[in-house]
């Protein structure tokens, strides 16, 4: 990818991220087409998660201070990635966004977690954790011994990682019921 001129001269000729000068090239910084000049060690560790290497992120310590949006959000991104180290949570703490800079940073993150198909009842009805439900159609319950009758009402369901099956306390039992023979109530 050939470099912006315009942003060869933002950056300084150097990775924003940590001023390494060796290998550069852009980054989009997803979803806008807005691109930061990294170096090759960023660029490798942002374009494939199992490389990264905590260590080298401490230069986000100089770099969150950056005015350009762009590389907020990247920063923003990776410290989040990281918050599990501790010294990332409290980069984050004392980082300051704009809050149209900061909604940005989010929207990838909310991207990742809408890829995962919600759970729908018989009317495509989406449920949550918590609701309550109605049993449409009377269901044996294997193993339990029991049926789980036509119009029993299921409060506080639990969702799975399936999202076809949830679960829920029938006569006392907590069962895995299917999605498609549920009302929301
Ligand atoms: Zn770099």
């Amino acid at each position: 990818m050939s470099i912006d001129k315009g942003l060869m001269e933002r950056s300084g000729g150097v990775c924003e991220l940590c001023s390494s000068n060796e290998n550069l090239s852009a980054f989009a910084v997803a979803p806008k087409d807005d691109e930061i000049l990294v170096c090759g060690t960023c660029s490798e560790q942002l374009n494939d998660s199992s490389k990264v290497d905590a260590n080298h992120w401490r230069c986000l310590n100089d770099s969150m201070w950056s005015v350009e949006p762009a590389v907020q959000v990247v920063v923003y991104r990776m410290l989040n990635a990281l918050k599990s180290e501790g010294w990332p949570q409290d980069l984050l703490d004392t980082m300051y966004m704009e809050d149209d800079v900061r909604a940005w940073a989010e929207e990838g993150a909310e991207d990742a977690a809408e890829d995962k198909e919600p759970t729908r009842d018989s009317n495509g009805t989406i449920l949550e954790g918590g609701d309550a439900v109605t049993i449409i159609k009377d269901l044996e319950v294997k193993g339990a011994g029991f049926t789980a009758k036509r119009g029993t009402v299921v409060k506080n369901i639990s969702l799975t990682d399936n999202p076809e099956q949830i679960e829920g306390r029938v006569n006392g039992t907590r069962i895995v019921l299917l999605s498609k023979f549920l009302k929301k109530s």
